[in-house]
């Protein structure tokens, strides 16, 4: 990508400060990069995910810059409870009170079939992965959201949760249903709260899921992780305070032509 950073926004470098951000799949690709990039900008990040090693790697990493120190708080989406969800909710409040912001990014992208042969025990780990567990985690983590003033859920979405399109099966309809939960909360909550709720389609960015959805693809034409962190830090931060219920595209907000 050798288009210019949007830049209309310019983040202060305290930008997070004194904010507590968790962040899901914060182990690997653009949840990574939201860690370190929160972190640098002054936030408390609780890194969420599912290979305790990865998670570890990027606390390291933020230490090793001398940062806040992060709040490991691994879980595997696929299989996690109500307890486990409330389990995660108490050690937030247990910590520190309170939750400024919430990325819900992890995701997985299952197989690449039509759906004729679409296997269910896929389809559903599927869905539980991208969808369920974003639904729950939000729902246990909404009091925490409430109890600050100005807080900020992320919804990752995809260009397949806005347009269907073949061979993209239990993905696309997660990333659907992902849109719907953004635009529900963000309606049922506008009038009664201070929690504001968007949705981000990251767009084709370097990653491992992006390498395993277009094996035959040249990463060197795709976006980096960082490339995207303006609109992550504009939506976890005050300046957009007053935004909810809104569905973003990450490249064309930090991209000029
Ligand atoms: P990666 O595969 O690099 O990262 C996905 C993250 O999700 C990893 O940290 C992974 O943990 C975590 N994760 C996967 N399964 C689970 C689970 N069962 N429990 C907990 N954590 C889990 O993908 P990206 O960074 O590319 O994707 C991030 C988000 O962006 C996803 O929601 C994806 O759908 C979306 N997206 C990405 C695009 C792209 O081009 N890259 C385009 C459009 C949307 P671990 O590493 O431990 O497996």
């Amino acid at each position: 990508m050798s288009s210019p950073l949007n830049t209309g926004y310019q983040p202060p470098k305290d930008l997070l400060q004194e904010r507590v951000i968790m962040v899901t799949g914060a182990g690997d690709g653009i949840g990574k990069a939201c860690a370190h990039n929160f972190a640098r900008y002054g936030a408390r990040v609780i890194l969420s995910g599912r290979t305790l090693s990865k998670l570890e790697k990027v606390y390291d990493d933020i230490c090793a810059e001398k940062l806040l120190e992060p709040l490991l708080l691994p879980a595997d989406f696929a299989s996690a409870q109500t307890s486990d969800y409330e389990r995660i909710a108490e050690a937030v409040m247990a910590h520190f009170g309170g939750l400024h912001g919430l990325v819900n990014n992890a995701g997985i992208l299952g197989p690449r079939l039509p759906l004729a042969q679409y296997p269910l025990d896929q389809f559903e780990t599927v869905l539980r992965t991208n969808l369920t567990s974003v639904f729950s985690l939000t729902q246990a983590l909404l009091p925490g959201l409430s109890a600050v003033e100005d807080a900020s859920v992320i919804f990752t979405s995809s260009g397949v949760g806005r347009m269907a399109r073949a061979y993209w099966g239990a993905y696309s309809i997660s990333k659907f249903g992902i849109e719907a939960l953004m635009g529900i909360w963000a309606d049922e909550m506008e009038k009664t709260s201070q929690v504001r709720f968007n949705s981000l389609n990251p767009g084709a960015t370097r990653t491992q899921m992006r390498a395993k959805a277009y094996p035959a693809e040249n990463p060197e034409t795709l976006a980096l992780p960082d490339d995207l962190m303006p609109l992550y830090l504009y939506l976890m931060g005050p300046d957009s305070k007053d935004i909810t219920g809104q569905a973003f595209d990450a490249q064309a907000w930090c991209y000029t032509d």
